[in-house]
């Protein structure tokens, strides 16, 4: 089966490519390498630099390539930066899916397996969190992506495409090689973030809030590892080869721990006292998240493997304690 990777060269998507060609799938990747990285290509992955936006460039790939799925990562995904500048979100996120989805039914390709995020649900109603659950995104960011599968889901009915959406929620930890792992040029997310200070690239981490009414007052979060979300996506593709029905799915653990717990957890494994400084709430950050994914348990048969925080921690940090400054030399 070939499998077209869009935004291969990222973090998720990177990890998804190792995933697939480990299984021995055969693998283009698209990526504009605007955020992704040239050294996250597989090299056994055959690799297209471009942009979504660009339909002649996306209709020369699909007449060249015999496409089986796509599985689609390209997109901006940074809550902060989606406030101050949503047109960016909706051109790359919104606009992008629109040219993809043109080029795709053109080429009679019928199969896509999609990331969504938590953010699709805003402040949640309850915990855990079902995807039944009402979504009224609180950011840019989570309004694109759910925009993105609402074009998905009437795009398919008027021609015939199927698609899963998966909701993801903390996505962290590297690939067990220690090769390839999260490197954002702007780091905005908590385990990287603390994993600095025993990199002596900070002093402390700042605490967002301890003021929020959980058992230790920091925000909780459901920590999902990367490879457990590549699994997912293959197994979504393997369901909508076999035939079934749009869908859409939580990956989460299930399991939430406090921001302080996290930094524990990051103290244990890398023997560091991890300076800390309380600062104001994030805006818009919910106190707690956590997923029930149940459904995808039960219908995809999906399971994660990788529950315990320490080791998901450990993953992240042979990753960084080699690469320091990401992929850059
Ligand atoms: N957070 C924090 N300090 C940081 C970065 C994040 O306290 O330097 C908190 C943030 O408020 C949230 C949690 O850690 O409650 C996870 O944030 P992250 O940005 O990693 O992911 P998000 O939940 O926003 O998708």
């Amino acid at each position: 089966m070939t499998i077209l990777v869009l935004g291969g060269a990222g973090y998720i998507g990177s990890h998804t490519v190792f995933e697939l060609i480990d299984r021995g799938e055969d693998v283009v990747i698209i990526d504009n390498l605007e955020t992704g990285h040239i050294e996250a290509v597989h090299p056994k992955a055959r690799f297209y630099q471009g942009d979504i936006r660009d339909r002649a460039f996306l209709d020369s790939v699909f007449d060249k390539e015999k496409i089986d799925a796509v599985i689609h990562f390209a997109a901006n995904s940074l809550v902060g930066e989606s406030m101050t500048n949503p047109l960016k979100y909706y051109d790359n996120n919104l606009c992008g899916t629109k040219v993809l989805l043109e080029s795709m039914v053109a080429h009679g390709m019928d199969k896509i397996v999609f990331s969504s995020t938590a953010a699709t649900y805003g402040e949640p109603e309850r915990i855990p969190i079902l995807e039944s659950d009402k979504t009224e995104p609180t950011n840019t960011y989570g309004e694109t992506k759910l925009s993105m599968e609402k074009m998905f889901k009437w795009t398919g009915l008027a021609h015939g495409l199927r698609y899963v959406s998966l909701r993801y929620f903390n996505a962290c930890g590297a690939h067990k090689s220690g090769e390839i792992g999260e490197a954002h040029t702007t780091e905005t997310h908590l385990i990287p973030l603390v994993l600095q200070v025993p990199n002596k690239q900070r002093e402390s981490v700042g605490i967002y809030g301890d003021d929020y009414d959980t058992k230790d007052g920091t925000c909780i979060r459901d920590y999902i590892h990367v490879t457990d979300l590549a699994a997912a996506h293959i197994l979504a593709v393997k369901y909508l080869v076999e035939g079934n029905e749009s869908n859409i799915f939580n990956l989460g653990n299930g399991i939430g721990f406090t921001v302080k717990e996290i930094i524990e957890a990051a103290r244990k494994v890398t023997g560091d006292p991890i300076k800390t400084v309380v600062t104001p709430r994030r805006a818009g950050d919910p106190a707690q998240l956590i997923a029930s994914s149940e459904k995808a348990r039960t219908i995809l048969g999906w399971k994660p493997e990788h529950t315990d925080i320490e080791e998901i921690i450990a993953s992240a940090w042979k990753w960084h304690e080699k690469h320091p400054n990401g992929f850059a030399k």
